[in-house]
């Protein structure tokens, strides 16, 4: 029955606090979950995530397109993929200079903390830089 077939393709939309960054039909999406990259076809069973600062990327008309995504939850439904981060930016939006200045300021702030101190901030400014670094090298 048409009502029961299984979606052929993944409504995705990706959301911040600021904007929606991408809303589009694809076939395939892959996250960077929190324990680990979470890769999604059509008809995957529903869950929700919990995200990493990392790379997500999809199935764009036979390209793969890149993003970063910094922190937050994806639900995942078996014709939908909706993500919503703290931010977001397509590889191409990606300002390199300005994550590569992000990740020299967090590794010099981490170099000058004592060992016992508390780093966390430092270490996921340094995480932030990573993933928008990672994701604008994907774009060619
Ligand atoms: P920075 O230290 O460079 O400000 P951040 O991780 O503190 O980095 P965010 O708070 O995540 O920055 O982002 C603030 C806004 O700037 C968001 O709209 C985000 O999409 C954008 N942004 C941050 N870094 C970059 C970048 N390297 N290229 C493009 N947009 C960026």
């Amino acid at each position: 029955m048409p009502d029961e077939a299984l979606p052929t393709e993944i409504e995705l939309r990706v959301v911040t606090p600021e904007r929606p960054v991408v809303s589009e039909r694809t076939t395939a999406v892959s996250l960077p979950g929190k324990d680990g990259r979470l890769g999604t076809l059509p008809g995957h069973a529903p869950l929700i995530s919990e995200l990493a600062n990392g790379v997500l990327f999809y199935d764009h008309g036979g390209q793969t397109k890149y993003m970063a995504v910094l922190e937050g939850f994806a639900e995942v439904l078996p014709g939908r993929v909706t993500v919503l981060a703290q931010a977001a930016e397509m590889a191409e939006d990606i300002d390199v200079e300005r994550a590569e200045r992000a990740k020299r300021q967090a590794e010099e702030q981490l170099r000058q903390h004592p060992s016992d101190e508390q780093t966390e901030p430092q270490q996921t400014a340094l995480q932030r830089s990573l993933a928008r670094i990672e994701a604008a090298k994907q774009k060619a």
